[in-house]
């Protein structure tokens, strides 16, 4: 429904973000708020977006958290920073070998992308080293195996480095809006994020850049993130949805709903029409049984859990992505 409380014209949406054109916010906002209903209008409106670039395929992604536990920082969701008393693995950077390792049981779980995250500020240049020979050596022995690496706030030497090694991808999620920012860390700010994106990108490397819903935040910080990824050109958007985890600021934050799940994925892809966009951490506590609508929004999909949360393994992840009438991308290996 739009401000004047008429149901939107969902032809008209797709349409429009066909041509290339963004949506306007407040469209965009009566899409977040699309009645419940109707939400299966939505996801049908919005699978006609993503099946122009991505057809019915999922790519299926697999985390590595290649250092647990000791960031200095006070993102108020996260089990590793500083301020969480979670009951999670501690330990420091793995060896260039269990980098190696986690490739392999990457690719056997069916993963087309690994996903490398270790809970750090930003790393010095003696990890940026480390990582670099961790990814040339898993690049030597599955070369079509997609490497993303997660390791905070980056300069663009940084990341240039990393791209020699191998890597494609960085990731840095903005988490959230400018404005709520500080609500959730007040460490580094919402505009050190951005300048991590931006080097990434003067570096050559794609980037990877979502947020977490859930978290307290309005719908005003849900569309002002959807948007940021969009003007930033982000190339690979992940959206978590809160896991809220005992011992963290925010462990005492109700789950969302899954319609309201469901209805951001949707503003984001049509936000976003080309880049890759990923249900990420809480997938399954937050939207449960409603898992599988997802993909009419998002390509891709983590297996085998999360960095200190479970998730579904492959093979429940597979029949998931199947019963859904999708198919998962070919690992071309
Ligand atoms: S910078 Fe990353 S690892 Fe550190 S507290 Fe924030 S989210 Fe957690």
């Amino acid at each position: 429904m739009n401000a004047r409380g008429e149901i939107l014209d969902l032809d008209r949406v797709v349409e429009h973000v066909i041509a290339g054109q963004e949506l306007a916010r407040d469209v965009a906002r009566s899409l977040l708020n699309y009645p419940d209903q109707r939400l299966q209008d939505l996801l049908r409106a919005t699978l006609k977006v993503r099946e122009r670039s991505f057809g019915r395929r999922v790519k299926i992604c697999m985390l590595n958290n290649a250092q647990s536990g000791i960031c200095p920082e006070d993102c108020g969701y996260c089990s590793q920073s500083k301020i969480s008393r979670a009951d999670i693995p501690v330990y420091k950077l793995k060896s260039v070998g269990a980098l190696v390792e986690g490739a392999r049981q990457a690719v056997d779980s069916g993963a087309r992308r690994y996903c490398v995250v270790c809970s750090m500020r930003g790393p010095t240049d003696a990890v940026v080293e480390h990582l670099g020979e961790a990814c040339e050596r898993v690049r030597a022995q599955f070369p079509a195996l997609e490497i993303c690496l997660s390791l905070g706030l980056m300069s663009e030497s940084q990341a240039r480095a990393l791209k020699h090694g191998g890597a494609g991808w960085v990731n840095h999620n903005l988490n959230t809006s400018r404005r709520f920012y500080p609500k959730i860390c007040t460490t580094h700010t919402y505009d050190d994020r951005v300048r991590t994106v931006e080097n990434v990108r003067k570096a050559g490397l794609s980037t990877c850049c979502g947020g977490i819903l859930g978290m307290g935040e309005g719908d005003d910080d849900v569309l002002d993130l959807a948007y940021a990824t969009r003007r930033l050109r982000i190339d690979s958007v992940p959206i978590n949805f809160l896991h809220p985890i005992a011992g963290t600021p925010l462990g005492q934050m109700s789950a969302l709903t899954p319609q309201k799940c469901l209805k951001a994925a949707c503003v984001f892809r049509l936000l976003n029409p080309t880049s890759e966009i990923r249900a990420a951490g809480g997938r399954e506590l937050n939207l449960g049984v409603r898992q599988s609508e997802i993909f009419n929004a998002v390509n891709s999909i983590f297996v085998n859990g999360y960095l200190t949360t479970p998730g579904l393994g492959y093979a429940q992840t597979l029949a998931l992505i199947e019963r859904a009438g999708f198919e998962p991308e070919p690992q071309n290996l």
